[in-house]
């Protein structure tokens, strides 16, 4: 199993597949889950599923986009989204199975499914180690609301706001500065 961190990226762009990015006035943002043969490429480049796990149906796509909107409201310093809505997401998660393996290195959960689904059971156990683990909180959402894109905070303290201090972070400076300027010149 991949360490703590890769585990955190790999949530991080499961986030991303609905970038929010504002690139210009009233940008609805893009979607990368269009349709299931996005969802299953998306599924085997996270190596989430294999070669032989290729395909998905709309239901699965459909579930996939739910989890995501229901579990990016669980990033802890998400302004965006709303509270959580802990039934609705425990709903979407009947669903799946999941077995239990015992190894030489300790036990661990897997997915009783083929194809998209198994990969998104994967995906939940990702989160279930996570939350276990007390990582979750270093996936973080950027506070500025053009922009929303959810990254995985390496820092010591992980309460990181922006996504990155050159852009976001700068940006929200400025217009902090521009803001307490206009005030002062009013006066
Ligand atoms: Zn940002």
């Amino acid at each position: 199993m991949t360490s703590g961190y890769d585990q955190l990226e790999i949530i991080a762009d499961f986030f991303n597949t609905q970038d929010r990015r504002t690139r210009y006035e009233g940008d609805p943002g893009i979607e990368l889950l269009t349709e299931p043969s996005r969802l299953v490429e998306w599924l085997l480049q996270h190596q989430l599923i294999t070669e032989s796990d290729n395909a998905a149906s709309e239901e699965e796509l459909q579930l996939a986009r739910e989890l995501r909107n229901e579990l990016r409201k669980t990033i802890v310093n998400n302004e965006y989204d709303g509270n959580v809505e802990q039934v609705k997401l425990e709903q979407l998660t009947k669903s799946f199975q999941f077995g239990l393996v015992f190894q030489e290195n300790g036990e661990q959960l897997v997915p009783l499914h083929v194809n998209a689904a198994k990969g998104l059971a994967q995906l939940l156990i990702i989160v279930y180690e996570l939350r276990r683990t007390k990582m979750w909180h270093r996936i973080r959402v950027c506070t500025a609301e053009d922009c929303q894109w959810v990254f995985v905070d390496r820092s010591r303290p992980g309460t990181g706001r922006w996504c990155s201090m050159k852009a976001c972070g700068n940006r929200a400076k400025n217009k902090t500065f521009r803001h307490k300027h206009k005030n002062e010149s009013s006066l």
